[in-house]
């Protein structure tokens, strides 16, 4: 299927290492959320790049609401590691009240961000999310219903998935 990315919704981050995110002088501090080694490892790499003090906060030990209840107006989020869990963390800020402005999402993965294994997908049947190696496009069994999904091309930020439909349109009833 042939498909327009003027068209698509699929995750837009703000950039693909943290070398190569352009940083906001003014801004009075950093919180800085990485999912995992290779997102600390990229930090550790640049942390001379960001103009403020930061903080990071590792999110396999540190919980993300508790570090948000430290942060004070005005300071900004950078978060770096998979798709998966950057959508995750990035959707718990704003439901914490961030806008999308504050926020700075680094994306580590190939192709569109996830590494392989991690895509996660909404079923639009059973309402389950399973996550999956399948591409767009591609299809693969729901964890919920055990229907054949399609991945679609719509990424839902809520939800922190893919959406997913029936491969087979009669069971879309
Ligand atoms: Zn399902």
């Amino acid at each position: 299927m042939a498909v327009s990315m003027a068209n698509t919704s699929v995750p837009r981050w703000s950039a693909r290492s943290v070398g190569s995110v352009e940083f906001d002088s003014r801004t009075p501090c950093y919180l800085v959320f990485v999912t995992d080694v290779r997102a600390l490892a990229d930090v550790a790499t640049h942390r001379a790049r960001i103009p403020a003090p930061s903080t990071v906060v590792d999110t396999r030990v540190v919980d993300v609401d508790a570090a948000l209840a430290s942060a004070r107006t005005g300071w900004r989020f950078l978060v770096v590691g998979d798709g998966a869990g950057v959508a995750r963390i990035r959707a718990r800020i704003v439901a914490a009240g961030a806008i999308d402005e504050e926020l700075i999402t680094v994306v580590l993965g190939a192709d569109d961000g996830f590494d392989a294994g991690t895509r996660e997908v909404f079923c639009a049947h059973c309402r389950s999310t399973t996550a999956t190696g399948a591409r767009i496009d591609e299809t693969m069994t729901c964890g919920g219903c055990g229907v054949e999904l399609v991945v679609y091309y719509h990424f839902s930020r809520r939800r922190h998935a893919y959406l997913g439909y029936s491969a087979d349109a009669e069971n879309l009833s």
